[in-house]
C-alpha cells in the first residue's frame, strides 16, 4: 500500500493546516526586530553584537581597551582641531558623566586598544559606539574628519583598518557640541526658545564587534514586514511577504547564531540574491530608464541658521558631509546632493582637507553641489537685485571651485515662491526647480507634482515636487511607495524623486537607509508591485528622463505666477528689524554700487572685495529661517549687527566715492547749498530732511545725478494745517486735503480730481468699532494672534475674527506747520505696556500735477505685547470686482479682493514690496511702505501689517522700539508708473549720505548722469548699475576675463507694469566700445546695435512685459 499516488499528492491527510489569522500573523512581525521589546532575547537583535566592551565607570572589563580624556573649551567658543587638540590638557572622563551647559564644546581624547582575538578573527568591521545625546564629530589623530555622531540615532564609527593592530593603543578625538540636532528647545519642544542649561549624558563609549549578518537580517525583515503591512490587501505579494516573515521567525533559533544564515536565505525568496551589493540596481532587465519609477537622491537639509546660530551651522556642515563621504566609500551606488554655496565656502575656509575630499567625490560623481544660489533663501522678501545676486554669487562660487554651474534651483523648504523665479532661473542658466514645501499647505492641496512653472514674462522652469512630501525621508518602504503613488501627474509621467536623509539640522542619509533601498529594489526585481527604486541615477538623469518622456516638457501641465504657500504667513512680518535692515541694506548697496561704478571710471578704486563681503553677508541673512523671522534669538544677535554693518559700511564707502568725484573735503555746506545725489533713474521733486539737523529742503532733480535746492519760502503750493474743531485737524496743499479726527483719517479729498478716497460708512455696523468716529483711514487694529502652532511662522484665518480697534489717542496736536511740511502728531496707548507716536504729514508742492503728493505716516512704537498683531487699515471708496495689485520682485502680482473659493480665502495675508494698490479703471489708491511686507486687501479695505509678538522660537521677538513709515497715495487712473516711482522714492531717500560737495560738483553730476533710459511708456526701469564681475581692474576671481583691459558697466533694466516696451539707452561722456545683452551671470547673449553721438552713444532696447534684462556697456 502506498500513501500517495504517482503525482506525489497524498491520498490521506492526517495533519490538516489552518488558515492563518492574518492580523495576528502580521502583528507578530513587530517582535522580530524590536531591540527594546519584551522578547528581544528570542529574536534577531540578540545577535547584533558578537562582543561589546562596556566602558562603564568603575567597570574593569574596559580597562585598557577604552580610555577617555576630556577638555572643556572655555566660554562658548568653537575652536578648530588644530587650535585646540595640540595644546589641550585632557582630564579623565567616563561613561555616565554629563556635559553642558547648552552650546558648550568639549573635546574628548579616545584611546582604544582592540582585543587581539577580535583582530585574529578578521571580521568585516570593528565599531566604536558613541552616544552623548548630542552632536559630535570624530577626528583621526592627525585631524582628518572621520564621521559624525548624533545622540540616539547616529552612534557608530567603523574603525579604520590601520587601527587594527594587536596590543597597541590608538588615539582619536571627538568634538562634542552641547546641542541636539534641533538645538536646545525647552521642555523637549524643538521650536520653543532654547533651554540655556541643558546637559548631555555620555551613555555609550563602547568597542563593538558586530555581527553584520544578523544586522542585515534585521534590515531584510524590516522591509519584508513593511511590505506585509503596507501592500494592498488584494495583492498576492502582501500575503506572500507575511508568510515569508513568519517562516523567518519560525526558522530563527536564538540559541544558534547559524540560524541567521538560514533566515536570510528565506528572505531571498522575495528580496532576491543581489541585495548585498549595488548589483541589485544593475542585474535586472527592468533597469532601463523607462522602467525606473522612483529615483532615490540622498540629501541633507542644513538650515544655515535656525534653532542654532550660524557658527554651529559651520560645524553641522563638516559633520554631515564627512559622514556622507564615509558612506560613499562603502556604497558605490550612492548619490548625494548638497546646496548652498555659503556652506561650501565655510567648509573650504575651516576644513580645507574635507573640502578637497568633497571635490574628489564630485569628480567621482557621487557628491553633487546643487542649487546655484548662495543660500537656500527666502523668495518672498529679498528684492529683485538680491535674487539676482543669490544666483550670481552662488553660481560663480560653484564655477570657480567645481568647474560647473548648477542647472537646478534647489529650494525644498522655503515659504512660498515669488512669480519671477522662473525667469531669473533661466537667466542664471537654470531650467529645473525642486521644492516640496507646498505640501504643507493648510487649506488647499497643490495639484501638481511634475509641471512647468511660468513666470510673469512667460519664462518657464521644469518643476518637481517629491511625491513623498518630504526632503527628509528615512527611505522606508512606505516612502518608496508614496514616491510613485502620490504623484499627481501620472497621466504625463510616472517617475518620482525620493529625497532621503536626516535634515533641517543636518545629518543626511545613514548606511541603514541605503540598505533599505537595496531591499526595496530587490523586492521590486523579484515580485514586482513595489515601485522600482533606483539609487545611482543623478538629479540630472531624473530631469532628463522626465523631458524625454514628456515631449521636452510640452505635455506637462503649466502653473502661471506665484507659488503661494498657504502657511507661515506671519513670516512676512515677524522680526521687523531684520526686514527693515534688509530693505535698507538693499537700498544702500544699490546706491553704493551706482556711485562707485561711475567713480571708478575716474580713478576711484572700486571696492570690489568689500562689496563682495557685504553682499555675502546680506545674502546670508536672506536664508529661509533668518529673514522670515523664524529663528531663535541668538541668530538675530548675529544677523542684526551683520546687516547694520552692511548699512554703515555702505555709507562710509559712499562718502569716500562722493568725496573722490566731488573733490570735497567733507566740510559741511550750509543747508541752502546742499546738493543731493539722485540715484534713481527719473526726475524727483520732493521735500527732503537733511538729517541730522532735520532741516527740510525742497529739491528737484533731472534724471539721475545731482539735484538743486529750492528755498522754503518759495514753495508754490505750501502745506498748511488748521484746527477745525477740538480734535479735528485739516492738512492741505491744494492738491490733497486730509481731515483727521482723533487721529482717524475721516477724509482724504483729491481736489484736482474731485474724488473722496476714504469710506467712513463701511464697518460702522461692526460691534467692535465702539464709535462711528473710529471708522476711517489710518485705523490701527490689534488682532489676537494665536496660531495653532509655529508662532513666529503662522498667523491664522481665525485671527481676523478677533480684534480691537485702537482707541482715541491720548494727545493729538499740530507738529509741523508748513510751508514745506505740515503735520499732526497722535500719541496712543496701545496697552498697559505699549505705546505709539504717529506723525501724519503732508508736504508742499511746486507743481500740482508734476509732484507726487501723498499723506505720510511716521510711526514710533514701543511694543511689548504677547501674541498680538498690529495692523493699520484704510477703508476706501474704491470698488473692484476681483483683484488688487501688489508689487513683488520685478513686477506686479495680483491677488483676489474676495473670498469666492478656498484658494482665495487662503490668500488672506500676502506679500507686498514697496507698495500695494487698489484701483478702479479711472482712479485708485496705493499704500507705500519702507520695510513692511505683509498686506491684505479685501472688499474696499486696504490693510498693512505692522508688528507681531510671537514668543516662539524667540521669546523676545519684536519687543522694543520700532520706527517705520508708510504713505497713502490717491491717483488718477489705474495703477501706473507714478506709484512705482513713489515706491522707489519712498525708500531710496536723499539724505546726508548722498550729499555732494566740493569744487568738482558739476563735473561729478555729469558723470553720475552719464547713463539714462528713456522709454515712451516710462515702464522701463534702470534698476541697478554695477561694475562687471570680470573686469580686470575689479575682479577678485580666478575665472577667465571676458574683455581683457576694458572697463564695463552692468545695467539692470526691467519692465515694471506688464507690457512690451521700447526704450533708448543714452550714454554721454563715456567712450562706448559696445553694448551686449547678457544673462544675470554677465555672460553674453547678443550684441546691441549702438549709434555714436557726439559725446557718447545711444542704443535702442526692447523688453517683453515684466522682462528683466541685463546690459554690459563696454567702454574703450
Ligand atoms: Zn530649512
Amino acid at each position: 500500500m502506498t500513501s500517495q499516488n504517482d503525482s506525489g499528492y497524498a491520498i490521506y491527510n492526517n495533519t490538516p493546516n489552518f488558515h492563518p489569522v492574518n492580523s495576528i500573523y502580521e502583528n507578530r512581525l513587530r517582535q522580530f526586530i524590536d531591540k527594546h521589546g519584551q522578547y528581544k532575547d528570542f529574536n534577531v537583535p540578540k545577535f547584533y553584537d558578537q562582543e561589546r566592551i562596556w566602558n562603564t565607570a568603575g567597570d574593569d572589563t574596559s580597562a585598557g581597551f577604552v580610555n577617555l580624556g576630556v577638555y572643556a573649551v572655555p566660554h562658548l567658543d568653537r575652536p578648530l582641531f588644530r587650535d585646540v587638540v595640540p595644546h589641550a590638557e585632557f582630564t579623565p572622563a567616563s561613561k555616565g558623566q554629563s556635559f553642558g551647559p547648552s552650546w558648550k564644546t568639549f573635546w574628548f581624547q579616545v584611546a582604544i586598544c582592540i582585543p587581539s582575538k577580535w583582530i585574529e578573527a578578521q571580521p568585516e568591521e570593528i565599531h566604536f559606539e558613541w552616544d552623548c545625546g548630542n552632536e559630535g564629530l570624530a577626528y583621526s589623530e592627525d585631524g582628518t574628519t572621520l564621521k559624525a555622531f548624533t545622540g540616539g540615532e547616529r552612534i557608530e564609527l567603523a574603525l579604520p583598518k590601520h587601527l587594527w593592530v594587536k596590543e597597541q593603543t590608538h588615539t582619536f578625538y571627538i568634538e562634542v557640541a552641547c546641542n541636539g540636532m534641533f538645538g536646545n528647545g525647552r521642555n523637549g519642544s524643538d521650536i520653543a526658545p532654547p533651554d540655556e542649561n541643558r546637559w548631555f549624558r555620555l551613555a555609550t563609549a563602547d568597542l563593538v564587534l558586530p555581527n553584520l549578518e544578523a544586522r542585515r537580517l534585521g534590515v531584510d525583515f524590516w522591509i519584508l514586514s513593511d511590505a506585509a503591512r503596507e501592500l494592498p490587501s488584494d495583492s498576492w505579494q502582501k500575503h506572500k511577504a507575511r508568510t515569508v516573515c513568519n517562516q523567518i521567525m519560525n526558522a530563527f533559533n536564538p540559541e544558534d547564531v547559524a540560524s541567521v544564515a538560514t533566515c536570510r536565505e528565506i528572505a531571498q525568496e522575495m528580496l532576491g540574491k543581489d541585495i548585498n551589493s549595488d548589483a541589485v540596481y544593475h542585474n535586472h532587465l527592468k533597469n532601463s530608464p523607462q522602467a525606473v519609477e522612483v529615483v532615490g537622491i540622498g540629501n541633507c537639509h542644513i538650515d544655515t541658521a535656525w534653532l542654532w546660530p550660524f557658527d554651529e551651522t559651520k560645524r553641522k556642515v563638516v559633520r554631515s558631509w564627512t559622514t556622507q563621504l564615509a558612506i560613499m566609500e562603502k556604497y558605490p551606488e550612492y548619490i548625494f546632493v548638497a546646496s548652498q554655496a555659503q556652506q561650501f565656502k565655510w567648509l573650504k575656509q575651516y576644513h580645507p582637507e574635507t573640502f578637497d575630499r568633497v571635490k574628489q567625490k564630485y569628480r567621482e560623481q557621487q557628491f553633487f553641489p546643487i542649487g546655484g544660489s548662495w543660500v537656500e533663501h527666502d523668495t518672498n522678501i529679498p528684492n529683485g537685485e538680491s535674487l539676482v545676486r543669490q544666483f550670481l554669487v552662488g553660481q560663480r562660487f560653484f564655477l570657480e571651485n567645481f568647474g560647473f554651474q548648477s542647472d537646478c534651483f534647489w529650494l525644498p523648504d522655503t515659504f512660498g515662491y515669488s512669480s519671477q523665479i522662473p525667469q531669473l532661473c533661466r537667466l542664471a542658466n537654470i531650467d529645473k526647480f525642486l521644492t516640496q514645501k507646498l505640501s504643507w499647505n493648510n487649506i488647499n492641496n497643490f495639484p501638481n507634482t511634475t509641471f512647468n512653472w511660468i513666470a510673469l514674462d512667460g519664462s518657464q522652469v521644469l518643476v518637481h515636487m517629491p511625491p513623498a512630501n518630504t526632503y527628509t525621508a528615512d527611505a522606508n518602504f512606505g516612502d518608496v511607495m508614496r514616491s510613485l503613488h502620490n504623484h499627481k501627474n501620472l497621466e504625463n509621467d510616472h517617475q518620482g524623486m525620493l529625497l532621503y536623509g536626516k535634515g533641517d539640522g543636518g545629518g543626511g542619509p545613514s548606511e541603514e537607509m541605503l540598505e533599505k533601498l537595496r531591499r526595496c529594489r530587490g523586492l521590486s526585481n523579484t515580485v514586482g508591485l513595489v515601485p522600482t527604486v533606483q539609487v545611482g541615477a543623478t538629479v540630472d538623469d531624473f530631469f532628463a528622463s522626465v523631458l524625454e518622456r514628456t515631449n521636452n516638457g510640452k505635455d506637462l501641465v503649466g502653473w502661471n505666477g506665484e507659488l503661494y504657500f498657504e502657511f507661515h504667513r506671519g513670516t512676512y512680518t515677524s522680526q521687523a528689524d531684520i526686514k527693515k535692515f534688509m530693505r535698507l541694506g538693499e537700498v544702500k548697496l544699490h546706491d553704493l554700487e551706482y556711485v562707485a561704478s561711475f567713480a571708478s571710471l575716474r580713478g576711484y578704486t572700486y571696492p570690489r572685495k568689500e562689496l563682495e563681503a557685504l553682499w555675502e553677508d546680506l545674502l546670508l541673512c536672506q536664508f529661509h529661517d533668518v529673514l522670515p523671522g523664524s529663528s531663535i534669538e541668538d541668530v538675530y544677535k548675529d544677523a542684526k549687527p551683520m546687516l547694520r554693518n552692511v548699512i554703515d559700511r555702505c555709507d562710509e564707502l559712499l562718502k569716500k566715492a562722493l568725496t573722490h568725484i566731488g573733490g570735497g573735503k567733507g566740510a559741511k555746506p550750509a543747508i541752502e547749498d546742499v546738493t543731493f545725489v539722485n540715484t534713481l533713474p527719473w526726475a524727483r521733486s520732493e521735500v527732503v530732511e537733511s538729517s541730522p539737523e532735520k532741516a527740510l529742503v525742497y529739491v528737484a532733480s533731472d534724471e539721475s545725478g545731482s539735484v538743486s535746492t529750492a528755498q522754503a519760502d518759495s514753495i508754490k503750493y505750501p502745506a498748511t494745517v488748521s484746527r477745525t474743531s477740538g480734535s479735528t485737524f485739516v492738512l492741505d496743499n491744494q492738491r490733497l486735503r486730509a481731515t483727521l479726527s482723533n487721529g482717524i483719517l475721516v477724509s482724504l479729498y483729491d481736489q484736482l480730481n474731485d474724488r473722496e478716497l476714504i469710506d467712513t460708512q463701511t464697518g460702522t455696523e461692526g460691534k467692535d468699532f465702539v464709535s462711528a468716529d473710529l471708522v476711517g483711514g489710518n485705523q490701527f487694529v490689534v488682532f489676537e494672534d494665536t496660531p495653532l502652532s509655529w508662532q513666529a511662522w503662522d498667523t491664522e484665518l481665525f485671527s481676523l475674527m478677533k480684534y480691537k480697534p485702537l482707541a482715541y489717542p491720548t494727545t493729538f496736536e499740530i507738529y509741523d506747520s508748513g510751508p514745506l511740511r505740515s503735520s499732526v502728531k497722535a500719541s496712543y496707548k496701545i496697552s498697559e505696556h505699549s505705546s505709539m507716536d504717529v506723525v501724519i504729514s503732508l508736504d508742499g508742492l511746486q507743481s500740482l500735477e508734476g509732484d507726487l503728493s501723498f499723506l505720510r505716516f511716521h510711526c514710533d512704537v514701543d511694543w511689548h505685547e504677547e501674541c498680538k498683531f498690529l495692523k493699520v487699515q484704510f477703508p476706501t471708496t474704491l470698488r473692484t470686482s476681483l483683484e488688487a495689485s501688489y508689487e513683488t520682485q520685478y513686477g506686479i502680482t495680483h491677488r483676489p479682493t474676495h473670498w469666492n473659493t478656498s484658494w482665495d480665502v487662503a490668500k488672506f495675508e500676502v506679500i507686498n514690496h514697496k507698495f500695494a494698490d487698489l484701483s478702479e479703471f479711472n482712479y485708485g489708491c496705493s499704500v507705500v511702505n519702507n520695510g513692511k511686507y505683509g498686506f491684505s486687501i479685501h472688499g474696499n479695505v486696504m490693510r498693512l501689517s505692522l508688528l507681531r509678538a510671537p514668543k516662539q522660537p524667540d521669546a523676545h521677538a519684536d519687543m522694543g522700539r520700532h520706527v517705520f513709515e508708510y504713505g497713502i497715495y490717491p491717483h488718477r487712473g489705474a495703477l501706473g508708473m507714478d506709484t512705482v516711482k513713489l515706491g522707489y522714492n519712498f525708500n531710496y531717500r536723499m539724505d546726508e549720505t548722498l550729499m555732494l560737495s566740493g569744487p568738482r560738483i558739476t563735473e561729478a553730476a555729469g558723470l553720475l548722469n552719464s547713463i539714462s533710459l528713456e522709454s515712451r511708456d516710462q515702464s522701463l526701469i534702470l534698476s541697478h548699475v554695477k561694475r562687471a564681475e570680470d573686469d580686470a581692474d575689479v575682479t577678485t576671481h580666478d575665472l577667465p576675463l571676458q574683455y581683457e583691459g576694458h572697463k564695463s558697466l552692468i545695467l539692470r533694466v526691467y519692465e515694471a507694469l506688464g507690457g512690451s516696451s521700447r526704450g533708448i539707452l543714452n550714454i554721454s561722456g563715456l567712450n562706448v566700445a559696445k553694448i551686449v545683452k547678457t544673462n544675470l551671470l554677465e555672460e553674453d547673449l547678443e550684441e546691441v546695435t549702438v549709434e555714436s553721438t557726439k559725446d557718447g552713444a545711444t542704443a535702442k532696447i526692447s523688453l517683453r512685459g515684466f522682462e528683466v534684462a541685463t546690459y554690459r556697456v563696454v567702454l574703450k
